[in-house]
């Protein structure tokens, strides 16, 4: 049964690692969309401070719509906010990826968090080839660390690392180390 899931997940080149979000509309990649900003009349989301160990807030971005923001200054490997949101399995992920904008961060190769119910804020953090932030692991919860000191107004960002064998997203990191793609080479 295992060997058959396996399988079927190549063909259809749908595959989990650990540790990275999912590639939007990955079956679908007509549909991609990187709309520079929010419309003007979507209401501003909140950071749920239940997760939050420092002061953050939501604006629009110039990465992709909206971004997250430090307000305070951040040391260097610190914890600075929990990924939250759904536990969904491997088939519930692969329905939810063909939304124009989805918010799925893979804690293993079988279950996901979807951030877009329940989610903290952390789902709101851009991809970036050059991140300040990185996914931590640990017993189940996806926490995001400071990879470096961050300033205040300076937004965080972690970098997706969409799988290389799904339809290349373009990047708009603006990074000099930008690698093109959202997906990993
Ligand atoms: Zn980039």
């Amino acid at each position: 049964m295992l060997l058959c899931m396996r399988w079927e997940e190549r063909k259809s080149g749908f595959a989990l690692p650990r540790g990275t979000r999912v590639s939007y509309n990955s079956r679908n990649p007509k549909t991609v969309t990187m709309s520079a900003m929010p419309a003007v009349a979507e209401s501003v989301p909140q950071i749920n401070p239940k997760y939050c160990c420092f002061r953050l807030r939501v604006g629009p971005s110039s990465i992709h719509r909206w971004g997250v923001y430090a307000e305070e200054r951040i040391p260097a490997r610190r914890k600075i906010i929990e990924y939250t949101g759904e536990r969904i399995s491997r088939r519930e992920t692969k329905r939810r990826a063909d939304r124009p904008y989805n918010y799925l961060f893979s804690l293993d190769s079988y279950w996901c968090i979807d951030g877009s119910v329940g989610g903290s804020g952390a789902e709101y953090i851009n991809h970036s080839c050059d991140p300040n932030v990185y996914a931590w692991i640990f017993k189940g919860h996806i926490l995001y660390m400071s990879a470096r000191v961050i300033e205040p107004g300076e937004e965080l960002t972690i970098d997706y690392m969409f799988a290389k064998d799904v339809p290349k997203v373009p990047c708009n990191c603006g990074s000099p180390k930008c690698r093109g793609t959202i997906n990993v080479k």
